[in-house]
């Protein structure tokens, strides 16, 4: 199943285009997509006998992200060797960097985001997990089972601000207006073949910077859910940023930061695209 948030309103998505939850079940739900998660369940049994002929084409550039007011948004830093290599770390062990991104930063899957002035804005594309069943303290054979869906993040960061200081600024440095894109919609995990090894790829201006799969992380989805899951309740609707791979800016020789006019394209294997213009410093 695919769900996307058009214009504010949860829908249904098939290869004929976007089918309205809200009209489609008699009201039986909310139009609101984040309200969703907290009836998973009983969504998705509605969801696999909907009747979904009445499916309307969409533009993209009207979808917002797919869980845009999450309770929670945690993000995970250093989750691919490479990544931690080319940023100067050591990989993690036992648990990886845990960060937030502030609610205010999400946005939907076709956007312009202004560069903060004076900043060297960075680029890292991630899977990202929404939560659809309360999880507390899960074991990871379980872990997939408090899966909503997939759904493709950039996690945009600002790497002078995140940098500055005594210890790492990540949680302002990547929540700028617009630094947390989501979308184009949200996949069940039934629908892939293996939701453990999904490619992603990262483009500027239509040049490839990052390429990875997901098979490469070095805490899994069902590992960090676990892991996340024993300190702190994962709640309906929570966002889990997982990580990016190698080729951001920050690790480049010379390093390469996001200018205006910049077109970045970011993609997740079998969900779709993210597409984010930069604009002029604000
Ligand atoms: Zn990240």
């Amino acid at each position: 199943m695919r769900i996307a948030n058009l214009a504010g309103r949860l829908v249904l998505v098939t290869p004929e285009g976007a089918v309205d939850v809200q009209e489609a079940g008699g009201h039986r739900f909310p139009s609101d997509p984040q309200a969703v998660y907290e009836r998973w369940d009983e969504f998705r049994d509605w969801a696999a006998g909907a009747d979904l002929s009445g499916a309307r084409p969409y533009a993209a550039a009207d979808l917002g992200a797919p869980a845009p007011s999450p309770r929670q948004l945690l993000a995970v830093g250093l989750n691919y060797r490479d990544h931690a290599d080319e940023a100067g770390y050591t990989a993690p062990e036992g648990m990886p960097p845990v960060f937030t991104k502030f609610a205010s930063s999400i946005s939907g899957p076709v956007t312009e985001v202004a560069l903060p002035e004076g900043g060297r804005t960075d680029w890292e594309v991630e899977l990202v997990v929404v939560i659809g069943r309360p999880a507390r303290a899960v074991a990871e054979a379980d872990a997939w089972d408090h899966v909503a869906g997939l759904t493709v993040g950039q996690d945009l960061s600002e790497r002078v601000l995140q940098m500055s200081g005594p210890a790492p600024q990540f949680g302002l440095a990547k929540s700028f207006p617009g630094f947390s894109p989501m979308g184009p919609v949200l996949v069940t995990p039934d629908e892939f073949d293996d939701p453990d090894a999904l490619e992603l790829t990262c483009s500027v201006n239509g040049e490839q910077v990052q390429h990875g799969s997901t098979r490469q992380l070095i805490f899994s989805v069902p590992a960090l859910i676990a892991k996340l899951s024993r300190v702190l309740p994962l709640l309906p609707g929570d966002v889990l940023y997982t990580g990016t791979p190698a080729g951001v800016g920050l690790g480049r020789t010379p390093q390469r930061w996001l200018r205006p006019g910049d077109e970045l394209v970011s993609t997740v294997q079998g969900i779709g695209e993210l597409r984010q213009t930069m604009t002029g410093v604000r």
